[in-house]
């Protein structure tokens, strides 16, 4: 069985070198990924006891259209989803065209003229600068009168609490804190950092508003922020939540009070959440849902698999072979844009989509310098697929991430190698 399994590889352009070192890379694992496929499994319980407490049936994924009143399935996604993250409400919609756009929701909706808002953990994901207008931008918060702060973390990555007292002010109405370290090397925090962090600011204020970004962070852990306080959790359906069949959309989970001014935002005041035709997508985001917690466990053991082939092979990553995961993107820094190069290049080359095409860097609205990315994925621009990406500049990191199925996602990262090795980029 291993010969044809060895073979199988061969097939895919894998060389004998590589595949050894695979194999022996994943059987130093096997006691990690038994925890990860307790996460797994926990969240497996959840997701399915929120569908069946709220009576899902095959009634829910017929189709919608024009206004989408008594959309009996748009309705139960959102008791579902309320339910998979413990808060009182929910907007789960195709309308909402991405992460960003759910941000803007969230933000929007929530803030009035006069306002302010903080990040305690600095800077925030790079679109997230538009929406506030800390990058001058038409229709931002700031031209609407909402003002921002922001709260460095401190030299070992830790929350200024000291400094987070200090910039709260009597406008002071919402906190927008970033799970995920996105695309740059910060720690991403745990639920449990993030916890500690809104206890304190409750603690002072009671009423500010706690939003957490949760792009990435769905299903790595048993809990969500929205467990620890957390007033909203925001996020992509192209991304965890979606486990890889929701083909656009985004979420909002929080209280009642929030979600509501959510929905008056999203389409009208007056209307709220009362229509939204979903166009027959409600079986695709419960299927993705239910297959959520799986997905991500595929794709976190693929970055810690990453992690731990490339650090023995004497390149840093981020986070590094042994350390606890709270996302699922994986850094690897290459310092040599021939090697970013080929990571790329192997990563496509794996893909089920788009396999025969070479990325190449290129020029991006919004950075500074070329970006390549890798990515043959069945919806497109869904990062819970296989798929990396690089700024082509010091130090020369990949962000990798995703992967539908652990085993996808080990392919590709030993695809990246082998395309390291036939470029006589490294030596195995
Ligand atoms: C992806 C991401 C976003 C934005 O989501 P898009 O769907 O790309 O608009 C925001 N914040 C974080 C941390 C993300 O990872």
């Amino acid at each position: 069985m291993y010969e044809q399994l060895k073979k199988a590889y061969q097939q895919m352009g894998i060389s004998e070198k590589v595949f050894t070192l695979g194999e022996k890379i994943e059987n130093g694992l096997v006691e990690r990924f038994s925890r990860i496929d307790l996460v797994t499994e926990y969240n497996q319980m959840k997701v399915l006891h929120a569908m069946q407490e709220h009576h899902l049936a095959e009634a829910h994924f017929s189709p919608t259209t024009g206004y989408g009143y008594n959309d009996i399935g748009r309705e139960t996604l959102e008791k579902v989803y309320a339910s998979v993250f413990r808060t009182e409400a929910a907007l789960v919609r195709p309308q909402i065209t991405c992460g960003t756009h759910a941000l803007a929701l969230a933000l929007f909706s929530n803030l009035r003229p006069g306002d302010e808002l903080i990040s305690p953990v600095g800077k925030p994901y790079d679109t997230m600068e538009e929406i506030i207008g800390i990058r001058p931008s038409k229709g931002s918060l700031a031209e609407y009168g909402i003002h921002y702060k922001q709260v460095e973390l401190l030299p070992d990555g830790s929350f200024d609490y000291e400094g987070i007292r200090r910039s709260i002010s009597d406008q002071t109405k919402m906190m927008t804190i970033q799970r995920s370290k996105g695309y740059l090397t910060r720690p991403t925090f745990s639920v449990s950092q993030i916890g500690e962090l809104i206890r304190f600011i409750k603690k002072l204020h009671p009423d500010i508003i706690c939003m957490v970004d949760n792009c990435y962070g769905e299903f790595v852990e048993m809990e969500e922020p929205s467990e620890v306080g957390a007033d909203m959790v925001v996020g992509s359906l192209i991304k965890n939540p979606g486990g890889g069949l929701a083909p656009i959309g985004g979420y909002i989970c929080g209280t009642k009070a929030c979600v509501e001014n959510a929905y008056y935002r999203l389409t009208a005041p007056g209307l709220g959440g009362e229509v939204g035709a979903t166009l027959g997508l409600n079986r695709d985001f419960f299927q993705g849902l239910f297959l959520a917690p799986q997905v991500v466990g595929g794709a976190l053991k693929g970055a810690i698999f990453a992690a731990n082939i490339y650090e023995s092979l004497g390149f840093s990553c981020v986070p590094d072979a042994r350390e606890s995961r709270h996302d699922i993107i994986q850094a690897v820094t290459f310092k040599d844009p021939e090697k970013v190069i080929a990571f790329c290049e192997g990563i496509q080359y794996a893909a089920p989509v788009d396999s025969f095409v070479t990325p190449t860097p290129w020029p991006m609205p919004g950075y500074d310098c070329d970006v390549i990315m890798a990515a043959g994925a069945f919806i497109s621009g869904a990062s819970i697929e296989l798929s990396a990406d690089a700024p082509m500049h010091e130090p020369y990191t990949v962000y990798f991430q995703g992967g539908l199925s652990y085993h996808h996602a080990k392919l590709g990262i030993l695809k990246s190698l082998s395309r390291l090795e036939e470029k006589h980029l490294i030596c195995l």
